[in-house]
């Protein structure tokens, strides 16, 4: 299929352009097809946020890179979509935080893992685990493909970074003792609620911030590190990104009532 060229000054030009990376994704073998209705439930939260990075999110993105920073044995746990969007990203924030990356996927097919390892290896990723060829554990209380992890990944990891995560493998890896550490625009779905930290953010905006954090914060000393995750409220953290969403609607709600009674 030929690639829409969105004008430069298309009014969505920026959530257009996002969309067609997932779309060209899900040509690629990278995506999903579930992975596209996902997408567009992530759009519409997003413009309840004001499509915007808030200060929460970046209080949120620097707690989750002092748990990756400060872990024995972080790791970054990889699935279609987030592939499709920020792979360069991915490798980058494994490289500084020395996580690797781990493939995982709900929609198993041998050719989608091949797709994304390509997509991870064209990135620059030269380690790449859950492939089939490495060696794997089952985690328990999980019925889905997913439930097969890497045995040098996820499986010894004490802290893992689920981006785009379904809740049912957030219950399960919280179950096993994992700290867990999600990017998920939606504060009410229940890996947002089960996660030990939620980013509420876009991953195309929260992955790059991230990085740049990760450089900043690698000379913190490892106590500092573990003050900052220790001082993230996870509750309080999502309570706050729902009164952000509210306070977005109402101040339109306002605009709305102006022009009407204008
Ligand atoms: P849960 O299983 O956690 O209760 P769910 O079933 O509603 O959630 P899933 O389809 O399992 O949702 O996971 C997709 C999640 O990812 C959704 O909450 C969606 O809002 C979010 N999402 C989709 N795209 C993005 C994106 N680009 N950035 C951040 N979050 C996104
Ligand atoms: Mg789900």
């Amino acid at each position: 299929m030929t690639k829409i060229h969105v004008p430069a000054d298309h009014p969505r030009k920026a959530s257009l352009d996002i969309r067609e990376r997932i779309i060209e994704g899900h040509e690629n073998d990278i995506v999903a097809t579930a992975g596209l209705l996902a997408h567009g439930r992530g759009e519409a939260f997003d413009y309840l946020l004001g499509e915007q990075t808030t200060e929460l999110a970046r209080m949120a993105c620097q707690a989750a890179v002092a748990a990756l920073l400060s872990a024995k044995h972080p790791v970054i746990s990889v699935n279609g979509n987030i592939c499709a969007l920020v792979p360069r990203n991915l490798v980058e924030l494994s490289e500084l935080t020395d996580a690797p990356v781990e493939i995982n996927l709900f929609y198993y097919r041998p050719v989608r893992e091949e797709a994304i390892a390509g997509a991870l290896r064209q990135a620059g990723a030269t380690e790449i685990l859950g492939t089939h060829d490495r060696p794997s554990e089952t985690i328990p209380e999980l019925s889905s493909n997913r439930r097969k992890v890497d045995s040098d990944g996820i499986a010894k990891a004490d802290v893992v970074l689920v981006p785009l995560e379904d809740g049912d493998r957030t219950e399960a890896l919280r179950k096993i003792d994992k700290f867990v550490v999600t990017i998920d625009l939606n504060p009410m779905s229940r890996t947002a609620v089960l996660s030990n930290i939620t980013i509420v953010d876009n991953v195309v905006r929260s992955l790059p911030l991230m990085v740049e954090y990760a450089r900043e914060m690698k000379g913190w000393s490892r106590e500092k590190l573990r003050e900052t995750v220790a001082s993230f409220d996870n509750a309080t953290n999502l309570s706050k990104a729902l009164r952000l969403m509210i306070d977005h609607l109402s101040a339109q709600a306002v605009r709305g009532r102006v022009e009407e009674d204008e």
